[in-house]
């Protein structure tokens, strides 16, 4: 039988081929989900008892004929009687999927496909499609179809014994590519490896006698329930460093991890874990994986989660993030929104858990973790809000504090005239080592703040605390502070001062006249027994120009 396939424009397959995708390879992943989803719906109607024959070996196989030019992708599924064909094929963008969704709302096993244009996708590498097919239905007769790629198709009885559909890919000259074993071995791994059907492509290889030698195994390419398919309760840590290992084999252990589980108001699974980050965000972004139904969709998840969270590893899965898209669609779509702020809620959730019960560990993970929750202080205002309980101020004797310990601990000591609290910092340790020694000699609190991004956060705690300023330790301030036990025999003279300040002046050029002040420092054992300061807002000024390259 001839006919047409159903659309109003003459041809469409043209526009496929450039348009759909820019990504050809991805027509694999189109059809492996296509042959899941019908071994998914064939278990589903089992287990309604609408099905009552043999499953039977349900393994989806993929191969390449290299004579032939042809990619096979077979299932065991629920097969095609010649009508649904007409129906679910030759209809583009009828979706048989959301059809069979509304129909087993509630038994559905995840199905994959959302938008009915994924079968066509073949055609993108393909001078002709076959389906060969056998309804799971008693009585069917097989049926094979075959297009070459315009609207006019052919659709034929067949002999075919085994139930499911094997869709047979005559791939073009153009794609050539795509018929190297090895080819097939890297898409499937990439976009196939965690689905929930087994997938075999040829048979597992031993090495005997020197060489590679096929054994009568299938070789499985997937994982068919990844960790973040289990529950929480059934998963030992092991069992998460595991998982890790198999996503990012080079990586080192991750500090923790989260669970995610939500099926409230979307569904979405997934694990996240927090690396071990240097101080090199740039070579650490995008290794979330984004998943759908257990296929791999994309690891460019800029734009679709908050861009801190681009630093984090792991895997999302949720069929509420569209397959069939483009990446601006995904960035304007209105789940994908909800999703990223729901994700940053959890992580915080997370974060605040894990200071709670074992507050050791956190703050023994807080210099691989502060470059994360800064980046996300700074950048998301709700995760500010939350992170506001856990995040840490750590002082040059190492000792970690809350914003509410820290203020706490200086409120009595570090005012300045005005009543405001003085929060000192150094940057650099070791230059700054005098001052540091000089500002503790005095029974002050120095906070260290040489990370990547606490330039940016230190103006960020000023401008959110209350009443508050930091101020770096070489800075004049520290002498204007009011502290309880001041010591009026450790002070200058103002004669004193000025005969040292014009020495001062003529052996240190680099620090401008009026720029600094001096003070005599108690003897400590390591002390030193004189500090030169410099203006604090004069060097903020200073520094400020010569980032902007003035
Ligand atoms: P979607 O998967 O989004 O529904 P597709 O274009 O991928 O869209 O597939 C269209 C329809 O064709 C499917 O919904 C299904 O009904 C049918 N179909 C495709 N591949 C198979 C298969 N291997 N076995 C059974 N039915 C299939
Ligand atoms: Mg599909």
């Amino acid at each position: 039988m001839k006919g047409n396939i159903g659309v109003t424009s003459d041809n469409i397959f043209p526009i496929i081929k450039k348009f759909l995708y820019s990504d050809h390879e991805i027509f694999l992943r189109e059809l492996v989900s296509n042959a899941v989803d019908a071994t998914q719906k064939l278990k589903t109607l089992a287990s309604v008892g609408e099905f009552k024959g043999e499953l039977g070996d349900l393994t989806v196989r993929v191969s390449v004929d290299k004579k032939k030019k042809t990619i096979t992708v077979a299932d065991r599924g629920i097969g095609m009687t010649a009508d649904e064909i007409e129906k679910y094929i030759n209809q583009i963008a009828f979706s048989g999927a959301e059809e069979f969704l509304d129909k087993y709302k509630d038994d559905a096993n995840a199905i994959i496909g959302h938008f009915g244009l994924g079968f066509y996708s073949a055609f993108m590498v393909s001078k002709e499609v076959e389906i060969q097919t056998l309804s799971y239905k008693e009585g069917s007769k097989a049926a094979r179809w075959i297009c070459d790629g315009n609207p006019e198709y052919q659709l034929d009885e067949m002999d075919k014994p085994d139930r499911g559909t094997s869709i047979v890919l005559h791939i073009d000259d153009d794609n050539k590519d795509f018929l190297e074993e090895s080819k097939i071995s890297e898409l499937l791994t990439k976009y196939c490896k965690f689905l929930p059907v087994s997938i075999a492509f040829g048979k597992k290889k031993e090495w005997k006698d020197g060489k590679d030698v096929e054994t009568d195994e299938d070789n499985i390419i997937n994982d068919t329930t990844p960790a973040w398919t289990r529950k929480p309760s059934d998963l030992k840590e092991e069992d998460y460093t595991k998982f890790y290992r198999d996503l990012y084999p080079m990586g080192e252990d991750p500090l923790f991890w989260i669970h995610l589980n939500v099926d409230y108001p979307f569904n979405l699974t997934g694990i996240l874990y927090f690396p071990k980050v240097k101080n090199n965000i740039e070579l650490q972004r995008n290794k979330i994986q984004l998943y759908c139904n257990q296929v791999f969709v994309t690891d460019a998840v800029e734009g679709i989660v908050p861009d801190f969270l681009t630093l984090l590893h792991g895997v999302i899965d949720s069929p509420d993030i569209p397959l069939n898209v483009s990446r601006s669609y995904l960035q304007s779509d209105s789940n994908v929104k909800k999703i990223s702020s729901h994700i940053t809620k959890k992580v915080a959730d997370r974060l605040q858990e894990i200071f709670k019960n074992d507050r050791t560990q956190f703050e023994e993970k807080w210099d691989n973790l502060r470059l994360f929750i800064i980046y996300g202080m700074l950048t998301d205002e709700k995760f500010y809000e939350r992170a506001e309980k856990f995040a840490l101020l750590k002082n040059t004797e190492k000792k970690c504090f809350t914003f509410d310990e820290y203020k706490e601990l200086i409120k009595d000591n570090q005012t300045d005239k005005e009543g405001s609290l003085i929060y000192l910092y150094a940057n650099d340790a070791e230059s700054q080592h005098s001052y540091i020694e000089a500002a503790r000699n005095k029974g002050y609190d120095v906070l260290l703040m040489d990370g990547q991004l606490d330039i940016h956060w230190v103006s960020q705690l000023e401008q959110k605390f209350d009443k508050s300023r930091f101020v770096r330790v070489d800075s004049d301030i520290i002498e204007r502070l009011i502290r309880k036990a001041d010591d009026p025999k450790h002070a200058l003279t103002e004669t004193q001062k000025n005969a040292l300040a014009s020495l001062f002046e003529t052996q240190l050029p680099s620090i401008e006249k009026m720029e600094f002040s001096i003070s005599l420092e108690q003897m400590a054992p390591d002390g030193q027994p004189l500090v030169v300061t410099q203006n604090e807002f004069m060097r903020r000024m200073k520094e400020m120009s010569a980032m902007q390259g003035n």
